[in-house]
């Protein structure tokens, strides 16, 4: 916990998550990671249970579920300790996307879809996925979709394919954005809509192998294609026209929570790595008597408790100013923290050999799971060009 950062609330909270995530979670994880995720939400089911008994459920909830409401630094604080067994955030109900769709709902659902989509979600009786980018469109470039929504009497009616929709396979409803209104102005064209996955046209194709894994369940990536799927207009999240906003609203603190989870991994790998040093002999000497092996270790130190502390700005920043105002500081996060996260997982590999490329440590996971860090969300490229323009833009016009 940063001192800068903590709160009365905090220091209360806090260890109750590191007891439980020490003492439930990190024990049973390599057993979790070893099951196909139907098997393992079995004993999730159980842990779900017993993290709402110790009153940790759902963290960010607006002073729900026991817990008085958390700013956004707080809250970062117990994500990062989540993050370091993979399915920590599973656990407290604070995975995403359902996380994000759980923030948009609360923003802008109405009574109808509080209690039909958010209420349940809430209580993590039934997930959710958020259905944006398309195989055929570069999703870099969102405002670039094909996916249609067309008014026909009540309903809305929407045609499209769409691809990694994380969490698509049993989930309860999709998110999905489709254009409304071709005609209007580019970020005006395309609204978000729920679509119950049962409804017919709601055609889930596949799960994408990614990785050399299809997954499944909320462990998977799925294509779908939407095919005359009809849903109530009722479904409509806020205003037609407003799915770009609404995208972006949900993005902005959605960083923080990725970063959050990143520096949660870092921080993890870092101790794997440090415990590994110090017990693997080479003969005369130990991993950790090698230089090498040592400037890693400080490197991965000095690189994460940077970025934590790089973090929590943002995340005050959002909540002092909002996410619009504090847009720089998130590109800068989102691209430098998934690198300092990917390079401390890159080197805790190393220093377990072999050992490190197994399923005898959740490293390997790690290394496959989180490369996507650099790509969703807004590929590195973008960010840094909008953060660069936005450093440049005074330098432009002379002011
Ligand atoms: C693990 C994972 C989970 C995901 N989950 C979801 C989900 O739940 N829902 C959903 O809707 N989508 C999801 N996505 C999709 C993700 O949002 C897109 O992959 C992302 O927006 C990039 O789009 P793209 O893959 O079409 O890449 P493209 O847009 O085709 O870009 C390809 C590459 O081009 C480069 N590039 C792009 N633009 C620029 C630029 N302006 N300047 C320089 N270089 C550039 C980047 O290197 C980029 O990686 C997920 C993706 C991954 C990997």
């Amino acid at each position: 916990m940063i001192e800068l950062f903590s709160s009365p609330l905090l220091k209360e909270l806090l260890p109750r998550y590191q007891k439980f995530i020490n003492e439930e979670l990190i024990p049973q994880e390599m057993q979790l990671l070893s099951l196909p995720f139907k098997e393992a939400e079995i004993l999730l089911k159980r842990l779900r249970i017993k993290a709402k008994d110790a009153g940790l459920w759902a963290p960010y909830l607006p002073a729900g579920h026991g817990i008085p409401a958390l700013t956004l630094p707080e809250f970062a604080q117990l994500s990062e300790w989540m993050a370091r067994t993979p399915f920590g955030h599973y656990v407290f109900n604070c995975q995403a996307p359902d996380i994000g769709n759980i923030e948009l709902l609360h923003r802008h659902a109405d009574q109808f879809q509080r209690e039909r989509f958010q209420a349940p979600l809430e209580q993590g009786n039934i997930r959710s996925c958020f259905s944006m980018t398309e195989p055929g469109r570069a999703g870099s470039n969102p405002l670039l979709m094909d996916t249609t929504a067309v008014e026909d009497g009540d309903d809305w009616v929407i045609n499209g394919r769409k691809w990694f929709t994380t969490a698509a396979d049993g989930a309860d409803f999709a998110v999905v954005m489709a254009v409304t209104d071709p005609a209007a102005t580019p970020y005006e064209r395309a609204s978000l809509i729920i679509v119950p996955t049962d409804t017919l046209g709601f055609n889930l194709l596949r799960n994408i192998p990614v990785m050399g894994e299809a997954g499944e369940g909320y462990h998977s990536h799925g294509e779908i294609l939407y095919t005359d799927c009809r849903v109530p207009k009722s479904h409509l999240i806020g205003q037609k026209g407003s799915g770009f906003r609404l995208a972006q609203e949900r993005l902005g603190p959605g960083r923080i929570h990725h970063c959050m989870r990143w520096i949660g991994i870092a921080e993890r790998s870092l101790e794997l790595m440090c415990a590994r040093a110090v017990s693997r002999s080479l003969g005369q000497e130990r991993l950790a008597d090698r230089d090498t092996i040592k400037h890693w270790i400080a490197e991965s130190r000095a690189s994460i408790d940077a970025a934590r502390y790089f973090v929590l700005h943002v995340a005050h920043d959002i909540e002092q100013r909002g996410a619009k105002a504090a847009r720089d500081g998130i590109s800068a996060i989102k691209f430098h923290v998934a690198k300092v996260m990917l390079e401390v997982v890159d080197r805790a590999v190393q220093v377990h050999g072999a050992l490190g490329l197994t399923e005898d440590t959740p490293l390997s996971y790690w290394y496959r799971h989180e490369r996507g860090a650099r790509i969703y969300d807004g590929p590195d490229e973008v960010h840094k060009s909008s953060l660069a323009r936005s450093i440049l833009k005074p330098f432009e016009t002379g002011n």
